[in-house]
């Protein structure tokens, strides 16, 4: 099974990826996780990608496409994955249909989380991710039991550069004219389902799973 989350940065898709992953037991890929992690090792990749995630805009699609069917080609993604951050422009779309359809398979599902801009700033001034897991927190509305770390895996928690608001505002932009287009290519499919992101993650998830029931 592949489900695909699509929404707006900040909508919370990192949070109900992680929590499809653990009722669904399928493999998380988060397209932005694999570039954090890339620079952090400061490997070649993580140096291009750099360039392109301080400023708030999209890494070419040459290279995250390569990235994550990499990553779709390990062995715990061989039943299917949570694609989280990827596909995020018609291009990426197509490129990911199309390795599917070379091995007989296709995305089930496309949950769109739907949140306002407002919302968006206002999660993404407070967030805290921990530097190894990537688990998202919110100061006021998702704090971790001990402040600084992370409740999973007691990792130190940090905000990430690209969360500034010129940077946010950026991302907004890029996610409007690259993204949204998006909706109208899963929607002719028929495979798309949206969901508004309020009430909390929990209720968002309860929604999630009714939807894809
Ligand atoms: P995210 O964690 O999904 O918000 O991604 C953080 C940053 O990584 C984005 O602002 C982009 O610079 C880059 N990135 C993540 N996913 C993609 C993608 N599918 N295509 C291009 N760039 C991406």
């Amino acid at each position: 099974m592949y489900i695909v989350l699509l929404g707006a940065p900040g909508a919370g898709k990192g949070t109900q990826a992680a929590m499809l992953a653990e009722k669904t037991g399928l493999a998380q890929v988060a397209s932005g996780d694999l570039f954090r992690k890339a620079l952090k090792e400061e490997t070649e990749l993580g140096k291009i990608a750099k360039q392109y995630m301080e400023k708030g805009q999209l890494v070419p699609d040459e290279i995250t496409i390569k990235m994550v069917l990499e990553r779709l080609g390990k062995p715990d993604c061989t039943k299917g994955a949570l694609l989280d951050g990827f596909p995020r422009n018609l291009e990426q779309a197509k490129a990911l249909d199309n390795a599917l359809a070379e091995q007989s398979k296709a995305i089930d599902k496309v949950i769109n989380i739907k949140v306002s801009e407002a919302e968006v700033i206002k999660r993404l001034s407070r967030r805290w991710i921990c530097g190894v897991c990537q688990a998202p927190y919110h100061e006021t509305d998702a704090p971790p039991k001990v402040a600084g770390k992370c409740d999973r895996c007691g990792g130190e928690l940090y905000q990430r550069a690209d969360d500034k608001p010129e940077t946010v505002q950026e991302r907004l932009k890029v996610y409007e004219k690259e993204t949204l287009p998006l909706i109208q290519y899963y929607k002719k499919s028929g495979k798309l389902v949206e969901v508004v992101s309020e009430g909390g993650p929990k209720a968002v998830h309860q929604k999630i799973m009714a939807a894809l029931n």
